[in-house]
């Protein structure tokens, strides 16, 4: 039991990590937000309360049912688009961590009719074709926001066998078999549109083949190269990088 305990509390401080580095990265500013699927409790979340994800830290954790309700009575006020997580675990038992943001250059991607695909190297998780989801297709007119199960559940429906779904005028999230996998895509997708529509200012671009993203999608989440890029980015936001195992 104390070892569970222990576990918990490592995983717990590898989601403030991931929390601090997509703040210091600029995947996420006031808003967006990352959760893992707790360990020991597969129908449960775990995610900050309502928080920027910069001040994050291990108290303000907490875990939440699939349907996005508080586990405990006590829980403070928690994210308004928490539903996105629940949802996607919901749908997709293979998927452990969440990331939802509004990153700002993926935002084009989401409104005009370019598709989004990878067009460099460390931006072939997000898969050759990026699914988009526009809340007013099936909900007509409302705040943009994932407010409820309902949405969430259209949205994971979106998502389907895809790592990550762009969301008209809003954002994107992102799903991945581990934190770092997770965090990894989140940081590449904005930089991968970034770099795509300068290219495209230039003339046609030519992306990543089928082949090529077939060939880097057998990277082990837990290698050592993507190890490499966890220490990287925990340094750079000054927040220890704990444990490989407890990812
Ligand atoms: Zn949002």
């Amino acid at each position: 039991m104390t070892q569970d305990v222990d576990k918990l509390n490592r995983c717990i401080h590898m989601l403030v990590a991931a929390n601090r580095i997509l703040a210091n990265e600029g995947v996420v500013d006031a808003y967006g937000h990352v959760s893992i699927r707790h360990p020991f409790e597969p129908n449960q979340y775990l995610i900050s309360r309502s928080l920027s994800p910069e001040l994050v830290t291990a108290e303000d954790i907490y875990a939440f049912h699939l349907d996005g309700s508080p586990v405990v009575a006590n829980t403070p006020t928690p994210y308004l688009e928490r539903f996105i997580h629940g949802s996607i675990y919901k749908k997709r038992p293979d998927i452990h961590a969440v990331v939802h943001s509004h990153a700002d250059d993926v935002l084009p991607f989401t409104i005009a009719r370019e598709p989004l695909r990878p067009v460099i190297n460390t931006a072939s998780d997000m898969g050759l074709e990026v699914p988009l989801w526009d809340i007013h297709d099936h909900f007509g007119d409302t705040n943009l926001l994932v407010t409820n199960p309902d949405q969430g559940d259209d949205l994971a429906q979106g998502l389907g066998d895809h790592k990550v779904i762009l969301m008209r005028g809003h954002g994107f999230s992102a799903a991945g078999k581990n934190l770092v996998e997770v965090v990894k895509v989140a940081i590449y997708m904005p930089k991968n549109a970034k770099i795509l529509m300068n290219a495209l200012r230039l003339g046609p671009v030519k992306g990543l083949t089928p082949g090529e993203i077939e060939i880097r999608s057998k990277v082990d989440p837990k290698s050592p190269q993507m190890w490499r890029a966890w220490e990287f980015w925990c340094s750079k936001a000054g927040i220890a990088a704990g444990s490989k195992e407890d990812l």
